[in-house]
């Protein structure tokens, strides 16, 4: 089905691109069907985000599906991710570890291309040695003006795979690929978390003596907690009271603390890897106030809250 979603793209956006765009069944299928079926690959779909665009308002030469690890960015503006490019003249299509081009845009105007260039290669160090069948320089979507945006994507290409319209690859090998792909992907995400002397702050302390391994893990831990949309979820679901001890910001604080509650993330830190956390804000998240979060992630078992509990218990008991 991915071979046939690539195959049907290549084959009739030319001739789709004559037509008027609003309400376009090919484009409907670039943002609905091609995303889902790409969605059914996945083993932890709520870790992602799925999308792809024909286009906004009229048809955009390059058309995309791209695949967004919720923890990294939520929109094709911004962060990495990777993306199915198709080339301008549908000769063929990339798939390519990318990143978001309009944030950077924004950001250096005077450069972005070199910027982007730059950042491709140190996201290319810091998932060190790929597998071979990536490319590591920039691609080539056959556009016609280098004005256009698609010129970003051509030098903000991390690693990528081209398939020739002439010679796609089997559904398998296409699969397999889209796999290596997210592993890659993975590994950048998790990387980056890599702490360095200068970014060690005081509350990491617990971990610190533990080694780079579980600060590395705490900061995967706290960028779970930082999601807006996951912590909110869970705040919603779990309430504004803490699950420890019982606080509550509003009865406290009156309406300064209204709503306000810390979501935890229950993964033992120990366990926590890439795409195989799972993100459930009901059964993966707890709501505490801000000294019970601290203090658990003092305590040895910090997804125990029920030894937590106790342990604040014996206190009030004495
Ligand atoms: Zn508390
Ligand atoms: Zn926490």
């Amino acid at each position: 089905m991915l071979r046939e979603n690539i195959e049907r793209i290549l084959r009739e956006y030319p001739s789709a691109k004559n037509e008027p765009f609003s309400g376009h069944a090919l484009a409907h299928f670039l943002r609905h069907d091609f995303p889902k079926d790409l969605e059914s690959l996945v083993d932890n779909p709520n870790r992602y985000k799925f999308t792809g665009s024909a286009g906004q308002g009229t048809w955009a030469n390059c058309p995309w599906v791209a695949v967004f690890d919720i923890l990294v960015t939520e929109s094709a503006q911004s962060g990495y991710y990777p993306v199915y490019l198709f080339q301008e003249n549908m000769k063929g299509v990339y798939l390519s570890l990318n990143q978001g081009v309009t944030e950077i845009r924004e950001k250096y105007k005077d450069n972005p291309k070199h910027v982007l260039k730059i950042r491709a290669s140190d996201f290319r160090a810091q998932i060190g040695p790929s597998l071979e069948e990536f490319q590591d320089t920039p691609i080539n979507l056959a556009i016609s003006s280098t004005s256009e945006l698609a010129a970003f994507y051509e030098v903000g290409n991390i690693y990528a795979q081209y398939y020739n319209s002439d010679n796609l690859p089997s559904e398998d090998q296409l699969i397999s690929n889209f796999r290596d792909m997210l592993r890659l992907y993975e590994l950048l995400s998790y990387n980056e978390n890599i702490p360095t002397a200068s970014s060690v702050r005081e509350q990491d302390e617990p971990y610190i003596s533990k080694g780079t391994e579980d600060l590395r893990k705490l900061r995967e831990h706290k960028r779970i907690e930082r999601n807006v949309k996951l912590s909110k979820a869970a705040k919603k679901n779990h309430g504004y009271t803490c699950q420890a001890c019982g606080f509550n910001f509003a009865k406290f604080y009156g309406l300064l603390g209204e709503e306000f509650i810390e979501a935890h993330h229950l993964t033992p830190i120990s366990e926590l890897k890439g795409q195989r956390v799972t993100l459930d804000p009901v059964h993966d998240f707890a709501v505490l106030c801000s000294n019970c979060h601290s203090m658990i992630h003092r305590f040895e078992k910090p997804e125990d809250i029920e030894a937590f509990k106790r342990i604040l218990r014996q206190r009030n008991i004495n």
